[in-house]
């Protein structure tokens, strides 16, 4: 990887230069239109690294990037088919406004990648009785400008008669939202920066010695050791057997993800004609339309069991199907008896009031660490991949709430 990604700098510097005279810096390969800000070794080529890792190259940083299985692996959290992009967050102001940054981005990315990673299919949530979360969102909404209506049941009923609503109090409908292609877009991620001049290695990480507040190197599997000014460790739910100070920060819970099969012909469940939904009432289900025919997708999104992502054998369980298959009476009756095409076992790997860690490591100052993704990181990836980006290069730090402080004050009380 690293030959060919060598070569490839010096071709596309060559193409910078033959384009030219003429280009701005615009139109410049983004690693060559800044000065250059020393090396960091970015381990984790999921949501969170693989964006990091982009941003610290185009900004003229020299970038490895080393993942144990590769961007959007099987066990990892980013791994999966699709992921929801809201904007509704409650009352929490920091999160609504990344959210709003993160829609535009992967506009953004993804028209500049040329790759289809976005499906503004629009987002629905099912309000129950208690409505205090949407009526918290609904400021900061009006606020950040982005579009959504209040709908009522009524309402609802005649947009979307596929769907029972008996027991929601009102729609919150975020018409710009809708899903991610999640595994794609990490590979989409992981392609940009190698055709940008990222190095990758595949191998396993061990974190290096500390002396004098300075990381010194890390060791991958393989024996070979890495040195570089910065290291940022994005490694999803394995941050606490990386960092064992984190291991009671870093939550993994089993949860299991279902794909049913519409009817031969029946396009009710398609996402041309359905958003993404949560219903945020009795019962904490989300789920997907049927999109490229890879079957109409629910997940509860209560916390399973403990999880170890790198051993866990992902088989779906007899109980969590048969909720799943109770949850689509209620609310999709006419999929009540429609088989199961698919399934997967992922982790969420939550951090303290579902808060993300960014932040730098307590002992060694080259050191940030990106991670805690609970449930609601993927959206964020290009967004936590700018204030990664920031803090490596002392821009600016990440927020109070990320840091490792406040997770920990968060974790005793
Ligand atoms: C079922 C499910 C549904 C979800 N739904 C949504 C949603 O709708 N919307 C949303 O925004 N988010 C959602 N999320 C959350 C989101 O997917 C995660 O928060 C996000 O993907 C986390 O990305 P990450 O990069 O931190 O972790 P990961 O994707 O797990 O990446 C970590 C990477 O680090 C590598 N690694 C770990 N340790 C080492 C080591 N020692 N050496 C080398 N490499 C290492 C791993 O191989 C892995 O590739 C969901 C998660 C799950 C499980």
């Amino acid at each position: 990887m690293s030959d060919n990604s060598t070569s490839r700098r010096s071709f596309i510097k060559m193409s910078a230069i033959a384009a030219g005279a003429v280009a701005s810096t615009k139109t410049l390969p983004r690693a060559f239109a800044t000065q250059p800000h020393g090396s960091a070794v970015v381990i984790g080529a999921g949501a969170f690294g693989g964006w990091s890792a982009l941003q610290l190259l185009r900004q003229g940083m020299k970038v490895t990037l080393v993942d144990t299985w590769g961007p959007g692996n099987a066990r990892s959290t980013s791994g999966g088919e699709s992921r929801i992009i809201r904007v509704t967050y409650g009352p929490k102001r920091i999160y609504t406004e990344m959210a709003v940054r993160a829609l535009e981005l992967w506009g953004r990315y993804e028209e500049e990648f040329n790759v289809k990673l976005f499906n503004r299919v629009g987002m629905l949530w099912f309000v129950g009785e208690n409505d205090s979360y949407e009526q918290a969102a609904l400021p900061l909404l009006r606020e950040s400008g982005v579009s959504f209506e209040q709908l009522s049941t009524a309402d609802c009923d005649k947009r979307w008669p596929q769907i029972n609503f008996d027991d929601v109090s009102w729609g919150l409908y975020e018409p710009n939202a809708g899903y991610l292609n999640a595994r794609k877009a990490c590979e989409a991620v992981f392609q940009a920066f190698l055709s940008e001049g990222g190095e990758y290695r595949q191998a396993a990480v061990v974190p290096g010695s500390v002396k004098s507040e300075r990381m010194d190197g890390v060791t991958l599997s393989s024996g070979e050791t890495l040195q570089a000014d910065k290291y940022v460790f994005a490694c999803g739910p394995w941050l606490g057997k990386v960092f064992p100070f984190m291991d009671t920060l870093i939550n993994n819970t089993r949860q299991e993800v279902f794909f049913f099969g519409t009817e031969e012909g029946d396009a009710r469940f398609n996402d041309s004609q359905l958003p993404v939904w949560i219903d945020n009432g009795d019962h904490i289900f989300y789920g997907f339309p049927n999109a490229n025919g890879r079957g109409f997708k629910i997940a509860n999104d209560a916390r399973g069991p403990a999880m170890d992502p790198t051993t866990h054998e992902r088989r779906i369980s007899e109980a969590e199907l048969e909720a799943a298959r109770e949850y689509l009476r209620l609310r999709f009756p006419d999929l009540a008896d429609a088989p199961l095409v698919d399934s997967r076992v992922c982790q969420y790997e939550s951090a303290p009031r579902d808060r993300f860690i960014i932040d730098r490591h307590p002992e060694a100052e080259n050191v940030w660490i990106a991670g805690g993704g609970s449930g609601h990181g993927f959206k964020h990836g290009p967004v936590v991949g700018e204030i990664v980006r920031d803090a490596v290069l002392d821009r600016k730090k990440p927020p109070t709430e990320m840091s490792l402080a406040e997770a920990f004050k968060n974790s005793a009380s």
